[in-house]
């Protein structure tokens, strides 16, 4: 199982990090053991000061597949949640003026935090609206109608490069808003359904 990882997916995010709005997608990975599953807390590491959340839809991988044609993209996913791509900020920029790997800010133990997951069809395609409260504020609000690459251009750009296996996770990118956390928050991931918002996630910093 892998997690491929979509970075500055939505115009406004990029902008907040004077990021450069993409015309390829940013991909980078994170190993299994970054999972933090079960609403289980994730504990604050000691290589940062200064960690992020982001708050991104997941798309799970229902069945294998390379390059992936685009009619038939929506086909490689059937389930979709919700998931945190922590991010230590301070080692991430020091990655980024070295022109380094940021493995070490992205890809750490609890980095991937993963809820719940529906089907795809409980949720208007089109417009999948999302959420992060933090301590009961919404922090985070996105809308995948202002996604830079839809998950379909997703999956069609990853599959030229890594076969997609059933099982593996894709975090599509934050929306704008992403701040730092401190010991001690509460972060909570909203979806909306067709008939209502179902909260996915539940996290812990201690
Ligand atoms: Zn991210």
């Amino acid at each position: 199982m892998k997690i491929i990882c979509i970075g500055r997916n939505y115009a406004e995010h990029a902008k907040e990090l004077n990021n450069p709005v993409p015309a390829k997608p940013v991909v980078f990975m994170k190993p299994a053991s970054a999972l933090l599953v079960n609403e289980k807390p994730f504990y604050y590491p000691d290589f940062t000061n200064d960690l992020h959340h982001e708050i991104e839809i997941v798309l799970k991988i229902a069945k294998n597949g390379r390059h992936v044609q685009p009619e038939f993209a929506s086909s490689y996913y059937e389930e979709i949640g919700l998931g945190i791509d922590f991010t230590a900020r301070d080692l991430q920029q020091e990655c980024k003026e070295k022109g380094q790997p940021w493995e070490i800010a992205k890809a750490f133990d609890g980095s991937a935090v993963l809820g719940k997951f529906v089907p795809v069809d409980r949720v208007n395609r089109q417009a999948i609206e999302f959420r992060l409260l933090k301590n009961g504020e919404a922090v985070q609000h996105g809308n995948t109608k202002d996604l830079l690459f839809s998950f379909e251009q997703i999956i069609v750009y990853v599959s030229r490069f890594f076969k997609l296996q059933q099982g593996d996770l894709i975090y599509t990118g934050t929306p704008a808003g992403v701040g730092p956390v401190l010991v001690g928050d509460v972060l909570e991931g909203e979806l909306f359904l067709k008939d209502r918002v179902e909260k996915l996630l539940q996290c812990e910093v201690k």
